[in-house]
C-alpha cells in the first residue's frame, strides 16, 4: 500500500472517530484531500486508493494536473478551488473546478458565474469568512456575510452552499472550536434567512476534530494525507 493509501486511510478513520464522538454520521462530513504542489502521480495514487475531492490554491497548477488526470478512472476527479481568486483566473476557474470554497467579493463571483460555460452545472460555492478577524486575510468579516451570501444566491451560474473559514491556528484543542462554532452560527443565521448554507468547509489537518464538533461537513486535509509542503 502506498504511503499516500495508508495516510488516507488514517484519516478518514479520524473523521469517523470523531463524526462519532460528537453523534454525527460520518456519511456527513466529505474529505477533500488538499493537493497543491504535490503533483499528479499523488493525486492519482489518493484516486487509486477511492479519494475523489481534491483541493487546489493555484490555477495553473491545478490545470496541469487536470490535463494529466483525465483519464483512467470511471469516477473522474471533483475539483474545489480553496484559494485566493485574482480576477484574472476566474475564466479558468469556471471553466475547470466544480466547487470555489473562497468566495469573499461580489466581483469575483459575479465574473465566475459570467464565465462558466454553458452545458455545466452551476458551480457549487461557499463564501469565505474572516472568522478570526484577522488583519490582511482573505475572507469578508461575519458582519458582511450576510450581504455577500444574498447577492452570490443571486446568480444564475454559481449555487451557494454554504461558509468557508480558516481559523487564526491554535494549538490548544480546548480553544480552536470557538471560531468554527462561530462559523457555525453564522450559517444557521443565514439558513434561517432562507439561503442554502449546510455546508461548512472548515478544519484541517491540524484541527479536523474540533471542526467536526462544530458540524463541519466538508474538511479540507493536505499535510496529514500527501506529507508537508515545505516552506512556502
Ligand atoms: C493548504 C490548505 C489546506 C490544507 O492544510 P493542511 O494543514 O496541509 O491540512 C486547507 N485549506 C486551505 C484553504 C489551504 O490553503
Amino acid at each position: 500500500m502506498s504511503i499516500i493509501a495508508t495516510n488516507l486511510q488514517a484519516i478518514r478513520q479520524r473523521v469517523a472517530s470523531s463524526a462519532q464522538a460528537a453523534g454525527r454520521d460520518s456519511g456527513a462530513v466529505r474529505l477533500i484531500a488538499v493537493s497543491k504542489t504535490f503533483p499528479a502521480e499523488d493525486v492519482r495514487a489518493a484516486m487509486e486508493a477511492g479519494q475523489r475531492a481534491f483541493g487546489e490554491n493555484y490555477v495553473q497548477e491545478a490545470l496541469d494536473k487536470m490535463a494529466l488526470l483525465r483519464s483512467g478512472f470511471d469516477t473522474p476527479p471533483e475539483w474545489h478551488f480553496i484559494g485566493p481568486i485574482q480576477s484574472n483566473k476566474t475564466r479558468q476557474i469556471a471553466e475547470h473546478f466544480d466547487w470555489v470554497h473562497s468566495i469573499d467579493r461580489l466581483k469575483i463571483a459575479q465574473r465566475l458565474s459570467e464565465q462558466r460555460p454553458a452545458g455545466l452545472p452551476p458551480i457549487k460555492v461557499c463564501i469565505q469568512v474572516n472568522i478570526s478577524r484577522e488583519a490582511s486575510k482573505s475572507g469578508v468579516l461575519p458582519e458582511e456575510a450576510a450581504a455577500l451570501a444574498h447577492a452570490v444566491a443571486a446568480l444564475p451560474n454559481l449555487r451557494l452552499r454554504g461558509l468557508m473559514a480558516i481559523p487564526e491556528p491554535d494549538n490548544d484543542p480546548a480553544r480552536q472550536r470557538a471560531p468554527f462554532a462561530a462559523l457555525r452560527a453564522l450559517g444557521e443565521q443565514l439558513t434561517h434567512e432562507g439561503l442554502d448554507c449546510r455546508e461548512l468547509s472548515m478544519g484541517m489537518s491540524a484541527d479536523l476534530e474540533a471542526a467536526i464538533a462544530e458540524g463541519a461537513t466538508l474538511v479540507r486535509v493536505g499535510t496529514a494525507i500527501f506529507g508537508s509542503r515545505g516552506p512556502a
